[in-house]
């Protein structure tokens, strides 16, 4: 049985491209053994890195906190399994395509020894929202569809709002990345159950669990599912597979016909978008005390020897997951973190999977597009771009460096997903200078916050010396006026004070 397909709004542009997912999907889920190291960068979720509570030389079990969030934003970090931490150092990491970046690494033990839960946790339906929120925070879930967006802080910000629609995302629409189809191939009880927790956690009545129709595997083991559970609160919707329709303003406008305003978040319009593997996550952690540290993960490209999804401890490096899959093939050149589309190339396998690790893709040499050309108008960007922005014309003002125009242009609201490059006849890169002047922005944006708080610092300061000089003159009148009463010699001392401030 599969999900009828629902009226649906209308998503803007896109492209239907290759999948090239039947490779990694021909088979089940693998668990990777646990490596002899894993090596766990600081900052994996959007917000402040989390802080080491750990020393080197320390014992830690798997599922142990490592590194607490002190910020208002960020997810705590856990052992993903037993041993020493043995560095607190900087390694390769993907989010800085390969540079290094704060790292806690641990040596295992090969016991993967599990920490023990004192407290037992009451049934979740039985928490009140707000403490079924906190509990969510101290498992470290966040956002497994790429924005690794701390899932607690989402949820928290959706609860001041008025929402009346849980969205579970399992329209993975990027070619090659099939881990959200295999888990909810394989692992459909617990999307589910991680649906009704969500739900229980917003106080929501209504679940949407959105899949492409080219997912008839997936769409049958939900329908089992929710046959089975009967919630009449959940509803299967299923789309056709057109990129980027995964993408959470996208899948909004999709599913419920809302358009989300520019500049605005899915909860302006009453929905709230949660990837399905952030639900399982959820329910992992809320009914099995494990905490976020592993994930699936697919291996796939004409560069990997057996294509495939593994379950990976969060900490195990790309070179681990390579040879698992049996090594690169001749051809392999191009390594990328995540999708061909929005995923990020690295300069070494060293790195580690982290929590926003959806695919390890390798790749032969792709073919050089040909010499970038000047626009000739054609308006074929502007067709396929979701968010009907004018690519050609953000192409004009990022090459002028306009900040102004570019912000009025909606550059801010560009989700760099690579639909403009890829039709460009001219073979601009616009996805990359859209970046570039997106990270141009931010630093402005950044300088201008520095210099308004640097300008309110010295203002202060000025009304600080005003003040106190007034105050010293009032005093000195004080002064004088008792001195007269007393005597020339009482002023003159009065007087050599005030020009000798510093020596009193
Ligand atoms: S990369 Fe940005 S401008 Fe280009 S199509 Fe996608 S959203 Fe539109
Ligand atoms: S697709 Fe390329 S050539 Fe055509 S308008 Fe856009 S930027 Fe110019």
């Amino acid at each position: 049985m599969t999900a009828p397909t629902f009226d649906l709004g209308k998503l803007h542009g896109g492209l239907r491209l290759p999948a090239h997912k039947a490779g990694s999907t021909n088979n089940t889920i693998y668990d990777i053994p646990v490596p002899s190291q894993l090596v766990l960068p600081i900052l994996q979720h959007v917000g402040d890195p989390a802080q080491p509570i750990v020393g080197i030389g320390e014992r830690v079990l798997k599922g142990q906190l490592i590194a607490e969030t002190d910020g208002a934003l960020g997810a705590p970090i856990h052992a993903s399994s037993s041993g020493k931490i043995v560095a607190i150092e900087r390694w390769p990491i993907s989010r800085r395509f390969g540079d290094p970046g704060p790292c806690i690494v641990i040596k295992t033990d090969g016991e993967d020894r599990a920490i023990e839960h004192v407290v037992t946790r009451p049934p979740y339906a039985s928490l009140p929202p707000d403490t079924l929120l906190l509990t969510i925070l101290q498992g470290g879930v966040v956002g497994l569809g790429g924005a690794v967006f701390p899932t607690a802080q989402k949820l928290m910000q959706a609860n001041t709002c008025q929402i009346d629609h849980l969205i579970l995302n399992g329209v993975e629409c990027e070619p090659y990345i099939s881990c959200d189809d295999v888990l909810m191939r394989e692992r459909a009880h617990e999307v589910i159950g991680g649906a009704q927790i969500l739900m229980h956690a917003l106080s929501l009545d209504s679940c949407y669990i959105v899949v492409e129709s080219d997912k008839p595997e997936a769409l049958d083991a939900l329908s089992e599912v929710m046959t089975e559970l009967a919630d009449e609160r959940l509803v299967l919707k299923q789309v056709p597979s057109i990129y980027p329709s995964g993408g959470e303003d996208q899948l909004v406008q999709l599913v419920t016909n809302r358009e989300v305003p520019s500049g605005g978040l899915p909860s302006d319009v009453g929905c709230l978008v949660q990837n399905v593997g952030t639900a399982a996550a959820i329910y992992d952690w809320i009914q099995n005390n494990e905490p976020l540290i592993s994930r699936i993960t697919t291996i796939t490209g004409d560069g990997i020897a057996q294509p495939m999804n593994v379950r990976a401890r969060i900490g195990t490096t790309v070179a681990d997951i390579v040879n698992f899959a049996g090594g690169y093939t001749d051809v392999a050149k191009q390594l990328i973190i995540g999708g061909p589309m929005t995923g990020k190339s690295v300069s070494t396998d060293r790195v580690p999977i982290v929590k926003a690790t959806n695919c390890v893709l390798v790749l032969s040499e792709t073919p050089s597009p040909g010499p970038e050309l000047p626009c000739i108008r054609c308006g074929d960007c502007a067709a396929v771009c979701p968010v009907q922005l004018l690519p050609q014309q953000l192409f004009w003002y990022a090459c002028a460096d306009d900040e102004k125009h570019l912000r009025s242009y909606g550059l801010t609201d560009c989700i760099e997903c690579g639909c403009c490059d890829l039709v460009c006849p001219s073979h601009i890169p616009l996805t990359f200078d859209f970046r570039k002047a997106k990270g141009r922005i931010r630093e402005l944006a950044d300088e201008k916050a520095r210099a308004a708080r640097a300008r309110l610092r010295f203002e202060a300061r000025n009304e600080r010396l005003e003040r106190e000089q007034s105050d010293r003159e009032q005093e000195l009148a004080k002064q004088k006026a008792v001195a007269k009463k007393a005597g020339p010699a009482a002023i003159a001392e009065i007087l050599k004070r005030k020009n000798k401030p510093d020596e009193e």
